[in-house]
């Protein structure tokens, strides 16, 4: 069993601190889902963890198997066994899929992958993604639609086998039946050796990935971890509730909610 373990972590962007004490502990064998409102650091937390220069860790510890993996570069983050599927991809064209596939794969084995081998796992894993054949040959996310982009992320996964996978919105931008193939894949993958911290609004995915813990971050802080129930209610009724607990919603926040309160109250009006 493996761990990955965040300890108190402050991230900053720019001086402006954005996680403001974040613990929590993921183990192998288990999914968790990391839900809030858009803007309070959820991405933050994601990219810190994987090392992404945006961020500055300013106190806190993130260890793996008790190795301290700030001390270690992007691409040692990466063949410790862990990933990161963005929630906005990046566009490399001069690239193409396949190369950085196939070296993204050869930087974590002693000796490279053999040519039929890679093309081989490569096909197989295209299809089971129902993915267009040729987007292998073109240039890295260069173009590619929306969903095209978050499928491509999870091909990156299911090559590299990570310990530990952290999906950021892998959702958006999905139909219904893309969702259902990367679910399944994403649950193929689900064993005693594997870890998954899925970020999402959606219940319609957490129906399909199923996460065994959830937790709420607002304003750089988990303020409540739990199980399925906490989707189900933020489902039904928003995040209004989490006033309900004392925690101070930030200043957006509130605006959304009064006008989305404001909005309610014109409607019963009117009918
Ligand atoms: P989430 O994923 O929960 O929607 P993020 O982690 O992406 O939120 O963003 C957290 C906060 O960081 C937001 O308030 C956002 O405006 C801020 N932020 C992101 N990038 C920058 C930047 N380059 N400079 C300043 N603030 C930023
Ligand atoms: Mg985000």
């Amino acid at each position: 069993m493996s761990t990955l373990k965040i300890t108190d972590l402050h991230v900053s962007i720019e001086e402006k601190e954005i996680l403001k004490g974040v613990s929590l502990e993921f183990s192998t064998g288990q999914t968790h889902a990391i839900m809030g409102p858009n803007g309070n650091g959820k991405s933050t937390l994601l990219s810190a963890i994987m090392g992404h220069p945006k961020y500055t860790v300013t106190s806190g510890s993130i260890t793996l198997d008790g190795q301290d993996v700030l001390a270690m570069s992007v691409d040692e983050r990466s063949k410790a066994g862990l990933f990161l599927a963005m929630q906005y991809p990046q566009e490399i064209p001069g690239v193409t899929t396949s190369d950085f596939l196939k070296a993204a794969i050869n930087a974590r084995r002693e000796k490279p992958i053999s040519l039929f081998q890679f093309i081989r796992t490569l096909d197989g894993s295209i299809k089971d993604l129902k993915m267009n054949e040729d987007l292998a040959h073109r240039y890295l996310n260069a173009g590619f639609s929306g969903g095209e982009k978050k499928r491509n992320e999870i091909l990156q996964m299911k090559l590299l086998q990570p310990t530990f996978a952290l999906l950021d919105e892998i959702d958006s931008g999905l139909d219904v039946d893309a969702l259902r193939i990367v679910s399944k894949v994403v649950n193929e993958m689900k064993n005693e050796s594997f870890g998954c911290v899925m970020i999402s609004h959606y219940q319609r995915l957490y129906e399909l990935v199923k996460p065994s813990h959830v937790h709420v971050l607002i304003d750089g802080k988990i303020v409540l971890s739990g199980g399925v129930e906490i989707i189900e209610r933020i489902d039904e009724s928003g995040y209004e509730w989490v006033k309900e607990l004392g925690i101070e919603l930030k200043q957006e926040e509130k605006k959304v909610i009064l006008l989305e309160s404001c909005a309610k109250k014109e409607s019963s009006k009117q009918g």
